[in-house]
């Protein structure tokens, strides 16, 4: 799914930085390979996330360095249990998403296509110095789904391991196996949102898929030393029920 560059287009040249994880195809399309949804841009499109575009037959991330909003909280509101507990944590995201959850908390910043959501210019040096400022021990990607915004988040994650803080990812680990590595190298402690127990939960509520987000979880759990929460959002007679084959 694309999103044409026409509705409320906007266009910020110093905010629009080249990535890595995509490939041109044999119709001359540009498919991004972030995550398991594969746009396929023409010049000017967006993917379905907002943030990533064609530009100059590349795919850039059109966010790099601003935020929609700063945040100091308690670890355990990420929600992260048993990873520095009872310490603060400075959260931080964008805008955009590459989910469409039906149930979303965030809808106004995960399907925001207005530049007023994305307000504050942060540097990641910036960032991380305010975390260091404000008495944080981490920095938390959160509100919308870090896995868009990766180059972004990777340059804070660097930031804030030079000065000694850690960082956090709330994702839903909706993300390809190469993005997947390159991100969660990043990251100390992430919690993936398990949103259902089902494919068809999945595709009709979320519009993605869940065998990408169980690898991404068994990924994270056997793979690296990233140290990993689950949620998941009860939703009486949709993900409380559990088949057999999932259990
Ligand atoms: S990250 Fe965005 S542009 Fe890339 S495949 Fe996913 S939704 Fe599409």
């Amino acid at each position: 799914m694309t999103t044409n560059n026409h509705t409320a287009e906007y266009h910020d040249a110093a905010h629009h930085v080249p990535t890595r994880f995509w490939h041109v195809e044999p119709d001359g399309r540009v498919q991004c390979d972030v995550c398991p949804r594969f746009c396929r841009l023409n010049e000017g499109q967006r993917g379905m996330c907002f943030v990533r575009m064609r530009e100059n037959d590349q795919v850039v991330l059109t966010t790099y360095g601003r935020s929609s909003g700063f945040c100091v909280d308690p670890i355990e509101k990420k929600p992260l249990n048993h990873f520095l507990p009872g310490t603060p944590v400075l959260s931080f995201g964008t805008a955009g998403c590459n989910l469409a959850c039906k149930f979303c908390q965030n809808w106004d910043i995960s399907k925001s296509r207005e530049i007023d959501t994305l307000a504050d210019d942060a540097s990641p040096e910036g960032i991380a110095n305010a975390a260091a400022r404000t008495g944080c021990s981490s920095v938390a990607f959160t509100y919308n789904d870090p896995t868009i915004f990766l180059e972004y988040a990777n340059d804070v994650a660097d930031a804030c391991h030079e000065i000694g803080l850690k960082t956090v990812a709330v994702t839903a680990g909706y993300i390809c196996p190469d993005a997947r590595r390159e991100f969660f190298r990043h990251v100390d402690a992430a919690n993936v949102d398990l949103k259902a127990f089902t494919e068809d939960f999945y595709r009709k509520v979320t519009a993605s898929e869940l065998a990408p987000v169980l690898e991404t979880i068994e990924y994270l759990t056997h793979e690296t030393n990233v140290w990993v929460e689950l949620t998941t959002l009860l939703i009486l007679g949709s993900t409380t029920r559990i088949p057999r084959s999932t259990r």
